[in-house]
């Protein structure tokens, strides 16, 4: 932790900066207030200190926040210290919340108000779980602050800290560099923490360590005997004041939450006969002030009258209430003689601000009207200009008394369904506008619809202001343009709303026949307030009609976020839950309690007893969330389950005999569970009832588990044996069946493979979990199970243990617990020459045999299913790429398309994939994985205009997952495209001149070509060159623009297509056995690691290296091979010659026709072509393919590569142009808090009238900015911040690919996890002395190696969640691969290993020797001379 304690006195200019030096990090968020008083002085922190990072808007913090609460006890108690405007505070309730509960990391926000400010929005966030606490002067600013960040740090608790706002005179703070403070504080933050230290103790205490004496948090001043006493928070009454004014006192509150009731009492004299809550706040509910329902919960002995006076507004030029306005204040508080509440600034004539507006409020009982109002005002402070109430909530009729039509949720949702309909016309015309470039239209206007359409759902963009600025362009551009005239009259819909219904009890009689249904069931984004009256919320009754409870019904749909809240028990909650719903795309329901009452004080307490004693629950259920979609938030509810669970978990901690409470303690919602059970028996159902009606056989139940798809692949085999011996088959995943129907399964069998380390496929977590669980008794059961593994996965012999562990352990389980073993488990091993399957073979005869079903019955009639289809016989039958593709894109049933539609994809550009952070909650829920798409662009040479940046920015944003990826191919990736946006994302690509032909799939794939900004002069030649080569080589396939880009789209099919009939000259109609890829390099650079392709060319130029003569020609690179499979294994390219340049087009295509006709098409783990080449040598290789060209290569001419990173900064070549290269970590371009990349990038992109240049780093050069553009492009990049390149040489030689969890095929993280990694071990870097010493570093999730890995000097590949194999040895210049060090290390071990090495490396290593170089001199790790030897150790 680090204070400013090394100075005995603080300059600053003011107090907001003051304030800011007492953290070690501190964020900013006031920026955004234009107004804040102190936002410019804020100017001068910023300049002077690396710790303070401005952020947007405060959602920033609580996404940081987020990011730091990770399992890393480290990070515990990280402090992060925060500036936040007053009117943010409601933004991050959500945050206090959960930290509140979580404690971690420690949170405090300071919040500068003006002393007689009105403090509403600091009082919102009072039952979040932060403390609250306010400092009155500017040295109590600088003291509360630092006494607040170590009671944070010790507690964990948020905290809250108001301090005054005013810059004061004052330029000198006290410090607290005295030896004595230092120790104190010391001293509290070592000393024993008691389990029940409060927040307010601890800040109690935290004080006195730092001003060296005890404060009073609560505070008395004025007569000994006073008759009216104020309690107030903050210094609106002076001591002047209440010096010139007879038997008055005031009571000041330094800590409002957690309010310490008993000093509280203890403060107010015993002679008061009034007790008045002055509330600055304009938000008082009902017209009570939030300290008024504190001193209402004040069990007062001497029972003095409660009155609350309300001052809503910061009087203009006044710091306190003088006294004058005191004593007639004072001398109306005297004239009430019961609870009642009153306007002080009215009685007190204190003028009113302006900008705030006083309610009227009556004084005596609570009104119906000004209850409910309540719910009215907070949906105000929400919502502000964006709240769209739509039917006439503000009617006395709509809270149940029958009322009008327009007070009815179907009146309202018919105009909100209009309104929808209006504005999804107003994007379609803002769409045809963009797209029609007949029309004229300024660039400015032009932006900002683009602007608009990218983000029309974003509140924070499309909010009001917004839409009055595009309203203004659109008028001054309006007249005579006929094009724009539906933009024009539409336009009242460019701001986004939170659109809302509020009703009353009454509708929850009957739900069917009103408007509620209809919401829930329209699936539109509108929510539904709905504010529960009844004095007693669980009466089901009213005049005979029956209540529903409408939260339970809204659930019961699964697709409506529904809450419940109650405004006077938890007014955190409601906001967070009115937030939560607004932000819910699709329906919500908020019931809200509010009783009817004589008094407030009786609402207040009726409120409590009924959230209190369960009568009316305070929760939040999100139907996308899982688990912990449902959130209780009563916290006397809360406190008991916990005390309850607790007491549960020591009883199963002693016995492990009730497996059904354990059950019952695990972290789901009974709901939740409910639900799942449900959904899984309804599909189980299913099954059943297939399976009755098609067979009669003895029935047998098949039960799969897997990752790669085998284990499911094996469980198929069976069912389809099984079939045809007659039985009754029914066959599913593990955790899509309902385990409670386990014990009345006759026959049971298992197909299971092995994750991780011994794991269970997360798909069959829950069956494992609860079949270790049950007790149940399962003598009628009999059972077999098959297992794959891999026996060698894990190296040591003690790991021996973890092969076919979930197979093995399902077995003896299910012996346990009385089911007949028919066979033994069966266990397929991925070491056999035949893989698992030759395991499956003998288990499979092995069980009919002892079921004596080995013959198989002459008279089954099942028949036989269509042989499974090889990826060969896929592309031949496909009719050029068609297959069933339009059918399937048209298929609205599922997100996904079939297995050999999937793989046809490929050739278009577009995998298929799924969320998998999610897939195990959903495959639980009897839900189909999140599938959505991975579309890949085809960019040779990675040059793209701004207008093609846009293009991809605007689809990322409207389609994809808002993000974007510069992939190791050189062009852009988007991911989260979902089925139903697949083709008009294809068509969005193909309008910005790029396409997605050839990819991906068994075809040349796109071209990449160095970008090198130092020889940018050679650029434009290498990228035309990887520009026709990739035309050359293009499929000729019309199923492309068929399928994607034909106005009507055609249904074709493999077997009936376009009237003409395809020809593919190049590939034939069965393509390529694998992918082919090729690389441009121009020495000395090798950026795009040339050796690691299929074909490689490496440019030779000329003495002056100005011009290309011609190229080197390699062949056979490639790096993907399988974990523990020798036979496959990463390979660089060796050269046939040199050809001249105008040759090369031609060589890439023989080199491919040789390929084409000698790969191996029967295994696609051998089908590469660095196999052929190793199967045939290169003097075959180089007589095949001067065969075909009809010339022989040169012999090839000198070169010398030096590096294989990329350069940047700024560079220049060419005359008259320059480059900037960006580091973009991982290539991943999006908007993080903190750093709006994506925008940023889409910002230069409009000003840019160069090109980007992709690299195949997965970085990006702003390429050709002419001279007199630099400076202006400078300040643009270093206003976003891109211009930043302080980063280790380690980052900037960094290189991961995108793993999970999109890519089916990751084993472990890779792009999530890589910047961590690099973290930890740059401060070896750092302690070393390296920090500006390249080593290429790279990781990738699974042995495919898309990151190319065994090309780096370090590289990580993974291997199971955690876990991955190291590899040293790569060179620096990407001309030797690297070997493995050690397999199957974590991050400690990685760390422990690497460090001594580093280490070493920077002492011992030669003048300019590069870390892989060194570690092969020094002997640590064998050097890889060729790729048959890669997995020689
Ligand atoms: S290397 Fe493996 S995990 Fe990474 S993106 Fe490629 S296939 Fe997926």
């Amino acid at each position: 932790m680090s204070f400013p304690l090394q100075t005995t006195t603080l300059r600053a200019s003011s107090t907001a900066a003051a304030v800011a030096y007492t953290a070690a990090i501190t964020l900013d968020s006031t920026t955004a207030v234009a107004t804040s008083s102190f936002a410019a002085n804020i100017d001068e922190l910023v300049a002077d200190s690396d710790n303070f990072v401005r952020l947007p808007q405060a959602t920033g913090i609580a996404a940081l926040v987020a990011d730091t609460d990770t399992s890393d006890s480290s990070k515990q108690r990280q402090l992060i210290s925060a500036l936040v405007a007053p009117k943010d505070l409601i933004s991050l309730i959500p945050t206090l919340r959960a930290l509140g509960r979580q404690q971690r990391p420690s949170l405090v926000i300071h919040v500068p108000v003006s002393s007689a400010a009105d403090v509403s929005d600091v009082l919102a966030v009072r039952d979040s779980g932060s403390a609250i606490l306010r400092s009155m002067s500017q040295q109590d600013a600088v003291d509360y602050a630092v006494a607040a960040s170590i009671a944070a740090q010790r507690l964990g608790t948020p905290i809250v800290h108001c301090f005054p706002a005013e810059s004061g005179d004052s330029a000198e703070f006290q410090g607290y560099a005295a030896p004595s403070t230092q120790e104190a504080i010391r001293a509290y933050l070592q000393a024993e923490k008691d389990s029940d230290e409060s927040a307010h103790d601890a800040v109690r205490q935290a004080l006195a360590a730092v001003v060296g004496e005890e404060r009073e948090l609560v505070s008395y001043f004025g007569a000994k005997d006073a008759q009216v006493v104020y309690v107030t928070f903050g210094n609106v009454v002076s001591q002047a004041a209440v010096s010139a004014v007879a038997g008055v006192g005031v009571v000041q509150i330094s800590l409002a939450r957690p309010l310490n009731p008993s000093a509280l009492k203890q403060a107010v004299p015993a002679s008061a006969k009034r007790v008045v809550a002055l509330d600055q706040t304009r938000r008082a509910e009902a017209g009570w002030g939030p300290l008024f329902f504190d001193l209402a919960l004040v069990a007062w002995e001497h029972r003095p009258i409660l009155l609350n006076a309300v001052l809503p507004s910061s009087p203009a030029g006044l710091d306190t209430v003088t006294p004058e306005q005191l004593e007639a204040i004072n001398a109306h508080a005297l004239t009430l003689a019961s609870p009642a509440h009153f306007n002080a600034a009215a009685v007190g004539s204190i003028p009113e601000d302006a900008s705030a507006t006083p309610q009227p409020i009556d004084e005596g009982a609570v009104s119906e009207a000004a209850t409910v109002g309540a719910y009215g005002q907070l949906l105000r402070d929400a919502f502000g200009l964006r709240l769209r109430v739509a039917n006439a909530s503000e009617s006395r009729s709509i809270w149940g008394d029958g009322g009008r039509a327009e007070s009815t949720p179907e009146f309202g949702f018919g105009r909100l369904a209009a309104e929808a309909q209006e504005r999804a016309r107003l994007v379609a015309a803002v769409t045809a506008v963009l797209r029609d470039v007949k029309v004229p239209l300024s660039r400015e206007l032009h932006a900002a619809l683009a602007e608009w359409l990218g983000s029309r759902d974003d509140p924070a963009k499309a909010s009001a202001s917004a839409a009055a600025q595009l309203s203004e362009l659109l008028k001054a551009e309006a007249a005579g343009n006929l094009a724009l005239e539906d933009i024009v009259r539409l336009q009242a819909h460019f701001a986004v709303q939170s659109n809302w219904l509020v009703g009353g009890d009454a509708w929850a009689y009957d739900i069917g026949g009103s408007g509620v249904h209809h919401v829930l069931s329209s699936g539109m984004n509108v929510n539904v307030l709905l504010v529960d009256t009844a004095a007693d919320p669980t009466a089901v009754q009213r005049g005979g009609a029956r209540k529903k409870d409408i939260g339970l019904y809204a659930m019961n749909y699964g697709s409506a976020y529904v809450a419940s809240v109650a405004v006077y028990a938890s007014y955190a909650q409601v906001l967070q839950a009115l937030a939560e719903a607004d932000a819910f795309p699709g329906p919500a329901v908020v019931v809200a309690y509010l009783p009817r009452a004589a008094t407030a004080i009786g609402v207040l307490q009726q409120s409590k007893r009924a959230v209190d004693e369960g009568a009316w629950p305070l929760y939040r259920w999100d139907p996308r969330l899982d688990p912990g979609s449902f959130q209780l938030d009563s916290e006397k509810l809360r406190r008991e389950l916990a005390d309850f669970l607790k007491r549960d978990s020591a009883l199963a901690a002693v016995s492990r005999a009730a497996p059904k409470l354990s059950a019952a303690i695990a972290p789901v919602s009974v709901e939740a569970q409910a639900g799942d059970r449900l959904a899984r028996k309804a599909r189980g159902d299913v099954d059943a009832l297939m399976a009755g009606l098609t067979v009669s056989g003895p029935p047998l139940l098949i039960l799969f588990a897997s990752d790669g798809g085998n284990g499911e692949e094996a469980a198929r085999r069976l069912a389809k044996s099984a079939r045809r011996r007659g039985m009754t088959v029914r066959c599913m995943g593990m955790d899509e069946y309902d385990f409670e129907e386990l014990a009345y399964e006759r026959n049971l069998l298992i197909s299971v493979s092995t994750a991780g380390q011994g794991e269970i496929p997360t798909a069959g977590r829950e069956f494992l979990k609860a079949l270790l669980a049950t007790t149940a008794n399962l003598s009628e059961t009999a059972f077999a199970v098959f297992g794959l593994g891999d026996s060698h996965y894990w190296p040591r012999a003690e790991d021996a243990v973890f092969y076919n562990k979930p197979a093995r352990d399902i077995d003896r389980r299910l012996a346990e617990l009385g089911a007949r073993r028919i066979v033994g488990p069966g266990l397929g091993d991925d070491q056999d020459a035949d893989g698992w399957e030759a395991g499956f073979g003998a288990f499979d005869s092995e069980l009919w045999q002892a079921l004596n079903l080995d013959v198989v019955s002459s008279a089954a009639d099942e028949p036989e299913e269509p042989p499974a289809r090889t990826d060969e016989e896929n592309k031949v039958i496909s009719n050029f790429l068609r297959g069933t593709i339009s059918q399937a894109l048209a298929d609205t049933s599922t997100g996904a398309v079939d297995e050999w539609d999937g793989k046809l994809l490929k050739f278009h550009g577009t995998y298929m994939q799924d969320d998998r952070d999610v897939r195990a909650a959903r495959l639980a829920r009897g839900e189909e994985k999140a599938f959505s798409f991975m579309i890949r662009v085809r960019l040779p040479g990675g040059v793209a205009t701004p207008a093609q940046w846009l293009a991809m920015d605007a689809l990322a944003s409207e389609h994809g997952n808002q993000t974007m990826k510069i992939t190791t191919r050189q062009t852009f990736q988007l991911h989260g495209v979902l089925k139903r946006n697949l083709r008009e994302t294809m068509r969005g690509i193909n309008r910005g001149l790029m396409d997605t032909l050839a990819a991906c799939g068994d075809v040349n794939r796109n071209v990449v070509a160095s970008a090198n900004p130092l020889q940018a002069h050679l650029q434009p030649e290498v990228a035309r060159l990887a520009s026709d080569i990739s035309t050359h080589l293009l499929p000729a396939t019309s199923a492309y623009h068929e399928i994607w880009l034909a106005d009507e789209q055609v249904a074709g099919s493999a077997e009936q297509t376009s009237a003409t009939t395809d020809y593919e000259p190049l590939y034939g109609p069965n393509y390529l056995p694998r992918k082919y890829k090729i690389a441009i390099a121009i020495p000395p650079e090798n950026d795009v690691d040339v050796f690691a392709y299929d074909l490689g060319y490496i440019a030779i130029l000329d003495d002056a290296q100005e011009n290309i003569l011609g190229y080197n020609v390699v062949i056979g690179g490639g790096m993907g091979m399988t974990h523990n499979n020798k036979a496959t294994y990463p390979r660089l390219a060796t050269c046939l010659g040199y050809v001249p340049k105008d040759r090369a087009v031609i060589v890439s295509e023989k080199v491919m026709l040789v390929q084409r006709d000698h790969g191996d098409r029967t295994n696609r783990k051998h089908a590469r072509l660095k196999y052929t080449v190793d199967d045939h040598g290169m003097d075959w290789w180089r007589e095949q393919v001067e065969a075909r060209l009809g010339f022989s290569f040169e012999p090839a001419r000198p070169y010398a590569f030096t590096r294989n990173g990329d350069r940047y900064g700024w560079t220049k070549s060419t005359p008259g142009l320059n480059n900037f290269t960006i580091f973009i970590q991982n290539g991943r371009i999006a908007d993080l808090p903190g750093s709006p990349l994506k925008t940023a990038l889409a910002d230069v992109a409009r000003k840019h009238t160069g090109n980007f240049r992709l690299t195949c780093n997965g970085h990006l050069i702003i390429a050709d900015v002419k001279d007199e553009d630099v400076d202006s492009i400078a300040r643009l990049l270093a206003s976003h911040r891109l211009d930043n390149l302080d980063y280790s040489a380690l980052r900037l030689h960094s290189m991961a690919c995108v793993a999970l969890p999109t890519c089916a095929l990751a084993m472990a993280e890779s792009e999530r996890y890589l910047p961590r990694l690099i973290d930890l071990l740059d401060e070896v870097i750092d302690q070393a002395g390296l920090r500006s010493d390249a080593i290429v570093i790279r990781m990738t999730g699974c042995p495919n190696g898309c990151a190319r890995p065994y090309n780096a000097e370090i590289a990580f590949v993974g291997k199971a969640p955690g876990a991955y194999n190291l590899y040293l040895g790569g060179s620096h210049r990407g001309d030797r691969l690297n070997k493995v060090f050690r397999e199957t290390v974590t991050e400690d071990q990685i760390l422990e290993v690497l460090t001594p090495i580093i280490k070493q490396y920077a002492i011992e290593r030669l003048e300019g020797e590069h870390f892989g170089d060194f570690v092969i001199r020094k002997g640590i790790i064998k050097a890889t001379r060729e790729g048959k030897d890669f997995h020689d150790i």
